[in-house]
């Protein structure tokens, strides 16, 4: 086996750092950098003994210097109120940490993968949603930060590949849930999960007749590991997302279910620009990296509520 040397920056956030667990499961070692803007020094904690483990508090606007095989680049706030408090440092976080990463990527030889999103899709118009789909994204609108940053950052990784040879691999994430999340995140999983649980009111915003496909945190690990494993040619961008749909009502009564809670759902404003569906076309990852997802939403929901239980 052999120990390969592989940066994760966003590393203590929900995603990262089970990609960490992941990695260093694997025999690898990892450096974990984050700013922890939205990360947790507790996602990480149970891996701070390991010799194989390093955190780095690092911000990556700013440049970062290393000896890597394998980058995965996820810095990046990735709730709504989170990116939106912030809206210019959102987009630095994206750009610049692009940049930072792949000058990084070029000069030390290694590859790097990107978490992009489905949100590089906005308020889609083609349903369900092909990579080859050019997406619904308004420049100017409270999402734009995070949706065109992650746009820029796409366009970037293309060309370092097309311009330097970079080794590049880009996934297109879809919502995607599980243990880690911050209680207090903001979308709607854990806020749905955290409102039934203390029996407060659980908030839809609109009617709930927006669509989301949920997929859980595990399968996305292995969609990006498989990623980064695949052949050269293929740089992507690929969906990694588990295409059952459900409206965001539905969401709710199957969280009421599952954690027997006595919340009443109330509704609030539908935010601007809330895209009103969506779900992952994912012929391309079953046909390039064998990848489909296994968790359905009851089985991942169940899990997730326990870690939420033993937290609050
Ligand atoms: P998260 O907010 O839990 O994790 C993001 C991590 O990045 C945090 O640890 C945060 O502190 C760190 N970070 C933010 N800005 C930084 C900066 N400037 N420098 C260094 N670190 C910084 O979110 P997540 O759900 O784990 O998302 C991880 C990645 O996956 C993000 O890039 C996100 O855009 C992408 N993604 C996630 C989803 C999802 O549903 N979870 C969907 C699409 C894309
Ligand atoms: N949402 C909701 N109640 C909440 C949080 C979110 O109804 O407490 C809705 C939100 O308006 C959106 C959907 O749930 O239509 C998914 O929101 P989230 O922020 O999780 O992700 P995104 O909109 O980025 O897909």
């Amino acid at each position: 086996m052999t120990r390969k040397k592989v940066l994760v920056t966003g590393g203590a956030g929900f995603v990262g750092s089970h990609l960490c667990d992941r990695l260093l499961k694997e025999g690898n070692e990892v450096f974990c950098l984050d700013n922890f803007f939205t990360g947790q020094k507790q996602n990480i904690v149970h891996l701070l003994g390991n010799p194989f483990f390093e955190l780095i508090r690092h911000d990556v606007t700013a440049p970062f210097f290393i000896e890597a095989d394998e980058i995965y680049n996820l810095a990046c706030p990735a709730s709504p109120v989170h990116y939106q408090y912030n809206a210019i440092k959102t987009m630095k976080t994206s750009v610049m940490g692009a940049i930072n990463m792949l000058g990084l990527a070029k000069r030390i030889k290694a590859k790097i993968l990107q978490a992009s999103t489905s949100e590089v899709y906005g308020d889609p118009l083609v349903h369900p949603q092909p990579e080859t789909y050019w997406g619904h994204v308004n420049p100017i609108g409270e999402r734009s930060c995070y949706d065109e940053g992650k746009r820029s950052a796409e366009t970037l990784f293309v060309n370092y590949h097309k311009q330097n040879h970079v080794k590049i691999k880009i996934i297109r994430i879809f919502n995607t849930y599980g243990p880690r999340m911050h209680p207090n995140d903001g979308r709607v999983v854990s806020n749905f999960i955290v409102q039934a649980l203390q029996n407060h009111d659980i908030t839809i915003y609109g009617e709930g007749q927006q669509t989301r496909s949920f997929q859980y945190v595990d399968d996305l690990v292995e969609g990006m590991v498989r990623m980064m494993a695949s052949p050269d040619p293929f740089t992507g961008p690929v969906n990694i997302g588990n295409p059952n749909e459900f409206t965001i009502l539905e969401l709710a009564e199957k969280v009421i279910q599952l954690t027997g809670s006595t919340s009443t759902i109330i509704n609030k404003p539908l935010p601007p620009d809330d895209p009103m569906m969506r779900q992952p076309d994912i012929a391309l990852a079953k046909k390039e990296l064998g990848w489909a997802p296994t968790v359905e939403l009851e089985e991942g929901l169940i899990k997730t509520i326990a870690y939420f239980k033993e937290l609050i």
